[in-house]
């Protein structure tokens, strides 16, 4: 079942263990009163469970109908909920989490551009602000991305190779409408992709910036990047993240912990750049996902150490591909009638290997 929008805060998605409440907070960044709101909300207003997603939001499970207002409520004091749901849909905004305070005050100015704005936007519509010394979020899902060009800041649409100057927030504005103005969402649906694959945006004759290797956990010169495992944290480790210093969030399933040159060591935080399971991708899977036709994550954590050093298997509980939609170098993909092996593809794409056993599945790798 495609549903065409993502969850919100305002606007939770039934799952199969209650309501998701996605959050989007500010400039990607949480101080620590706000993790520490965040973390205590899971859990009382929850089942506990924190995700970071691949859009740099926190996702809370297990929110019910009675739990959802007092839960709005607590974070909507640390400044995280939007004042409306067409607010919370349109800010939808990835920022480095290498950023600067130049950075963050331009992914405000565009929060607040996005704010007053009335731009029939796609749900899943993005813009990333990322204009360090080369983009680091060139593979993250993003329609619009501010980076910095040879001669200033520039304005690229996703997939196009040249990118226009950038003055502010107008023009990543301007380009959203070129986007609408020539049919890039048919029946609100569509990717500045899809558009930019046939035609060019105007005014686009600045060389795209090069984009920087993949960030990998570890110290970096603005604090300790830390993995999640499969994304998750706990509403402790949380606390203890939030105690040290203000978080940053990234789509990357690792939070940068601004400033911190040592952690203690916290359960389901990876900091080795070698620890294998950096490789594994898996939505919830069952029982949280109704859709799902099996157990993904135990699945995914019992495979790692097959995994080749430079490959990542992707155990998906149905065709949709929630957790990677993305070609991943093996996707394990759950039917009725057991796992599709899928290589160099996505959960829906055509398998290799049907209907596999789980007992099989180590040979098979
Ligand atoms: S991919 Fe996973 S989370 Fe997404 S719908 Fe299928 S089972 Fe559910």
């Amino acid at each position: 079942m495609i549903r065409g929008w993502c969850p919100g805060a305002l606007r939770p998605m039934e799952s199969g263990d209650g309501w998701v409440v996605r959050l989007r907070p500010p400039g990607g960044r949480l101080t620590g009163a706000q993790a520490l709101a965040i973390a205590d909300a899971a859990e009382a207003r929850g089942n506990g469970v924190i995700e970071l997603t691949g859009r740099a939001n926190l996702q809370l499970r297990g929110v019910t109908p009675a739990s959802h207002a007092p839960l709005i409520a607590a974070l909507r004091a640390q400044g995280l909920i939007d004042a409306d749901i067409a607010t919370e849909t349109r800010r939808n905004i990835i920022v480095t989490p290498f950023a600067d305070a130049a950075t963050d005050a331009l992914a405000a100015e565009l929060a607040a551009a996005l704010a007053e704005c009335d731009l029939p936007l796609p749900a899943k519509f993005g813009f990333a602000v990322d204009p360090g010394p080369a983009p680091v979020l060139g593979r993250d899902p993003a329609d619009i991305r501010i980076e910095a060009g040879a001669s200033g800041l520039c304005l690229r649409a996703d997939g196009a190779d040249r990118a226009a100057p950038y003055g502010g927030p107008q023009d990543a504005l301007a380009l959203a409408r070129w986007f609408l103005d020539q049919g890039g969402a048919p029946e609100g649906r569509g990717r500045m992709a899809a558009l930019t694959a046939r035609t060019m945006p105007p005014g686009a004759t600045l060389p795209a910036p090069a984009a920087a290797a993949a960030p990998q956990p570890g110290l970096h010169p603005q604090g300790m990047l830390v993995a999640l495992e499969f994304g998750q944290i706990a509403p402790d480790a949380l606390r203890r993240l939030g105690r040290l210093a203000p978080l940053r969030l990234t789509p990357w399933r690792m939070a940068l912990i601004e400033g911190v040159r040592h952690l203690p060591a916290m359960q389901g935080l990876i900091l080795d750049p070698g620890e294998p399971r950096l490789r594994l991708r898996a939505c919830p899977g069952a029982p949280a996902c109704p859709q799902a036709h099996a157990a993904t994550r135990p699945m995914a954590r019992a495979l790692a150490p097959l995994i080749p050093d430079d490959a990542i298997l992707h155990v998906s509980g149905c065709a949709k591909g929630c957790g990677w939609p993305r070609p991943a170098d093996l996707t394990l993909t759950a039917t009725g009638a057991g796992f599709d092996l899928i290589r160099h593809g996505r959960a829906h794409d055509p398998a290799s290997l049907r209907g596999l056993d789980p007992d099989q599945l180590p040979k098979v790798l």
